[in-house]
């Protein structure tokens, strides 16, 4: 079932359906930022004139391009690469780049427009792109995922800069990728452009809270929500899917803040452990041995691994969905209402799938959407361009707490523009309003560029 949109929009919307064939990530993500832009172009209809709905969805700049590498055998691959650009009324091209087997232009494209309101909302001077390729690092060596890199970047190098267009991480892309991407940067350029990446090693360039900015943040933003409600964290169940980078700090936070998070998952499985996740045991196995979730309930007995199993069939206060696009469907949002769950918070991107957002809104489950709850990482990475350009280095306590009044702006931002707009409580409306006006207010300064 799709929603009802304004008309006008609806034209846009088949426009881009028409001009971007079969890219349906890219489709759905335009599309839930436009279910919520009907009382915009009511109140600004300056927005339709300059066409800048139909700008927004264009991107600037696409590039895609041919990745040869070897492996350590010697033979031959070819993946493919891509960077979209695009937006960049409020700064330098900004957001990540994911190695994963599923990447194609639509899953780059549609992580791109998110980024490009996300990052307005964070307050920051980025605009919004993205990049990556399907090349799987699972299972690759060092050596390979370094030949990889070098590749990617000898074609990369020529598209990006300080002023122009800074990536970071996403899935597949941590610490050591962006060391080698850097490496090959520094050498092709002859630059040591501090700026031009983000998600450095602290010896060279990083920023301390990167690594746990984006777990962070969404549990800060999440905080925020409780607070509407006079509540906190305190002896909150809690669920998050995945275990990587931002699932893994999202349950530190968790746990901080009083809160219990009793399971996360893999694309294998899911460890339920009832007492509350040992972090420190998953951070070894994640982090250190890169190894399947399963080897927890291995060394910890007190936890049940369930092969394939689904991570919304246990119950809880709160869910932070921050696997994977679309890996919250419309049976688990039901369950999770079943089973009392009150407040969704996306960790990951487009995690929950339109008709499950549904189920939740209907339910008066409280949603807060990837680009307001997530946007903690990029933030992050902009506080880290602030450092390379100052030639400075922040404590963990100051760049924290920096986050943490990001965090909580963008939840007043989303929470205030939701009641402006007369949908109070739907942070999906406020996230959407918010970082529109911001990107179209610069764009019409700009004239028609
Ligand atoms: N990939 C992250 C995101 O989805 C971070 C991007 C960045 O730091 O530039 O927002």
């Amino acid at each position: 079932m799709t929603p009802q949109l304004d008309p006008q929009l609806e034209s846009i919307y088949q426009q881009v359906i028409q001009r971007n064939p079969g890219e349906s990530e890219f489709h759905q993500a335009v599309l839930e930022v436009f279910g919520s832009l009907g009382q915009v172009v009511k109140k600004h209809p300056d927005v339709l004139e300059n066409k800048i709905i139909e700008r927004i969805c264009e991107p600037e700049r696409q590039i895609i391009f041919r990745v040869p590498w070897q492996d350590d055998k010697g033979e031959v691959h070819i993946n493919r690469g891509f960077r979209v650009e695009f937006n960049s009324a409020l700064g330098p091209y900004k957001g990540g780049l994911r190695f994963h087997p599923s990447v194609y232009l639509s899953v780059i494209k549609f992580l791109g427009f998110e980024q490009i309101f996300k990052n307005a909302l964070t307050g920051m001077p980025i605009g919004g792109g993205k990049g990556g390729s399907d090349f799987d690092p699972k299972g690759r060596s060092d050596s390979e995922v370094m030949r990889f890199c070098q590749s990617f970047m000898t074609e990369l190098y020529r598209h990006l800069g300080e002023y122009t267009d800074v990536p970071a991480g996403d899935i597949g892309v941590g610490g050591r990728e962006i060391g080698y991407l850097f490496g090959q940067y520094k050498r092709i350029t002859n630059r040591y452009e501090s700026a031009v990446l983000t998600g450095k090693g602290l010896d060279w360039g990083g920023s301390l809270v990167r690594k746990e900015a984006t777990g962070y943040g969404l549990v800060f933003f999440v905080e925020e929500m409780l607070k509407v409600e006079g509540q906190s964290f305190d002896g909150k169940k809690c669920l998050v899917s995945g275990s990587g980078n931002v699932a893994i700090y999202a349950i530190e936070k968790v746990h901080q803040l009083g809160g219990k998070v009793v399971a996360c998952s893999d694309s294998a499985g899911t460890i339920y452990d009832q007492n509350g996740l040992d972090l420190d045991l998953l951070k070894e196995i994640k982090e250190v041995q890169r190894a399947r979730l399963s080897v927890y309930a291995d060394t910890h007995k007190g936890a049940t691994y369930s092969e394939g199993g689904n991570i919304w069939d246990i119950p809880c206060d709160i869910a932070l969905p921050s696997a994977t696009q679309n890996e919250l469907g419309e049976a688990d949002a039901t369950e999770l209402v079943k089973n009392g769950c009150k407040i969704v918070g996306e960790g990951a991107n487009m995690p929950t799938t339109p008709e499950a957002t549904r189920v939740f809104q209907m339910a008066n489950v409280a949603f807060a959407p990837g680009k307001a709850a997530n946007a903690g990482g990029v933030a992050t990475s902009a506080l880290e361009m602030q450092q390379n350009a100052s030639r400075d280095a922040w404590s963990f306590e100051h760049t924290e707490e920096r986050l943490a009044e990001i965090m909580s702006h963008i939840h007043r931002n989303t929470f205030e523009t939701a009641e402006e707009f007369g949908t109070p409580g739907n942070y999906i409306n406020g996230a959407n309003i918010a970082g529109f006006l911001k990107v179209a207010r610069a764009m019409e300064a700009f004239g028609v560029v």
